[in-house]
């Protein structure tokens, strides 16, 4: 057997098509497949229809592992089974551990066993079945005309709860690939040529690398990679990259911005509350994302109008109406108010002209304006973002994040030279 390192995805849906559902799917599964040392060399599309489907596999080259997304269900229109089994010329048969796990669901929840459940309980002859733990469409794996399929239910969530058993599978018939040595940073408060120039130089020293880097929800991402195999990265990379980024790095890992904050939180044994205006409430969710949260989260005070944030943070009228409600002036009160009322140790406000609408001379839109507060005092920030509404609020939760977590580590003004910075 060819042992295939590049991997095609196709996800059938006709909904993927119509723009009703986005394709997360398939960016899943290309993340799992690179930390699986697998190389994912094409992602199709196609809707429930099996012509469609047939020549996405006529498609794929020979030696290729396939995977395929959707149309597993029990409905009519789910057509990837059958289609599957008919390309393979393996006619679709029962598969009597499928059948009997069905059976036993269907019994335990008193539903009848019928057709539509019959039908989860076929599959392409001489597949393996992997039982779906959150749902009734089981994964299927096999092979046929040389290429190794993955079939997986479309649901999100059932897809990635198979991954596991997949990753299993794949490993124990030896397809597991090698991961190219490489170095990532996660950095905030980069714009990308920000990060472009930061990196400029260390990328002119080392031009046999590959150097990527992407827009993140929390900043811009960057990643150095030898270009084969059999090459090492060059000595102490990491650090001359993070010493070239300074204190924008906030992981070297995966990990968002958020979980970042929340692990530093946890380990000082601190705690959080926030003030929200412009970001609606991002903020708390963002650090209310992960398990364990309330070790470290309080709670916050959406204070979207300007007498809220007087009434529910003591904010002055005055400050109010001399500075505006973005302003360092106010982002410090609703910081110290939040702190006040809360009685955390650390207090996050967030004030700013998310736009399109709202901006003036002086406070254009995308200007934001960020408080801590803390034992150590009061602080405040202002940046200037860019014109787009959902991204200036995305920019400021990390910018609101970034401030915290440098505050946590270092104890210091963390907007010490914010006054200015401006970031595209
Ligand atoms: P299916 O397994 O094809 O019945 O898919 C069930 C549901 O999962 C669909 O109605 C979509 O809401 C969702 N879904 C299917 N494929 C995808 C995909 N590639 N990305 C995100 N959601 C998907
Ligand atoms: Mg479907």
């Amino acid at each position: 057997m060819v042992t295939p390192r590049r991997a095609w995805l196709v996800a059938v849906g006709d909904e993927l098509l119509n723009g009703r559902t986005v394709d997360t799917n398939s960016g899943f599964m290309q993340r799992c497949l690179a930390d699986h040392g697998l190389h994912t060399d094409a992602v199709l599309v196609v809707p429930d229809r099996a012509e469609r489907i047939m020549s996405a596999l006529e498609g794929t080259p020979a030696g290729a592992l396939v995977i395929l997304t959707g149309g597993l269900g029990p409905t009519r229109d789910d057509l990837t089974a059958a289609t599957v089994a008919t390309w393979s010329d393996r006619p679709l048969t029962e598969n009597a551990i499928v059948a009997d796990h069905l059976r036993a669901l269907c019994e335990r929840n008193n539903f009848p066993y019928r057709e539509n459940m019959i039908k989860q309980g076929l599959l392409p002859n001489g597949f393996e079945a992997l039982i779906n733990p959150l749902g009734t469409a089981p994964a299927m794996v096999g092979e046929a005309h040389g290429r190794t399929l993955v079939l997986l239910p479309g649901v999100p969530q059932e897809m990635r709860a198979l991954w596991p058993q997949v990753s299993a599978w794949l490993s124990d018939r030896g397809l597991q690939g090698q991961r190219l040595p490489s170095v990532l940073m996660r950095t905030a408060r980069f714009s990308e040529p920000g990060l472009a120039k930061a990196t400029e130089s260390l990328r002119e020293n080392h031009p046999g690398l590959d150097w990527s880097w992407w827009l993140t929800r929390w900043g811009v991402d960057v990643q150095a990679s030898v270009a084969d195999t059999d090459a090492d990265l060059p000595e102490g990379l990491a650090d001359r990259l993070a010493a070239e980024l300074g204190d924008r790095v906030y992981a070297r890992d995966l990990r968002g911005l958020n979980e970042v904050v929340q692990a530093d939180l946890i380990a000082a044994d601190r705690t959080v509350a926030v003030a929200e205006s412009c970001t609606g409430g991002m903020l708390g969710a963002a650090l209310t994302e992960m398990p364990g949260s309330s070790a470290c989260f309080l709670g916050g005070a959406l204070t979207y109008a300007d007498d809220i944030k007087s009434v529910a943070l003591g904010v002055s009228p005055e400050t109010l109406s001399v500075h505006g409600a973005v302003s360092l002036e106010t982002a410090r009160e609703m910081a110290a108010g939040c702190r006040e009322r809360f009685g955390g140790d650390y207090a996050l406000s967030i004030t700013g002209v998310a736009g399109p609408d709202g901006g003036t001379v002086d406070k254009p839109v995308g200007t934001i304006c960020l408080g801590l507060a803390s034992a150590q005092g009061v602080y405040a920030g202002r940046y200037r973002l860019g014109p787009h509404r959902y991204r200036n609020r995305e920019l400021s939760v990390s910018f609101a994040l970034d401030a915290l977590r440098r505050h946590v580590a270092h104890g210091v003004d963390p907007f010490a030279g914010a006054e200015g910075e401006v970031r595209r």
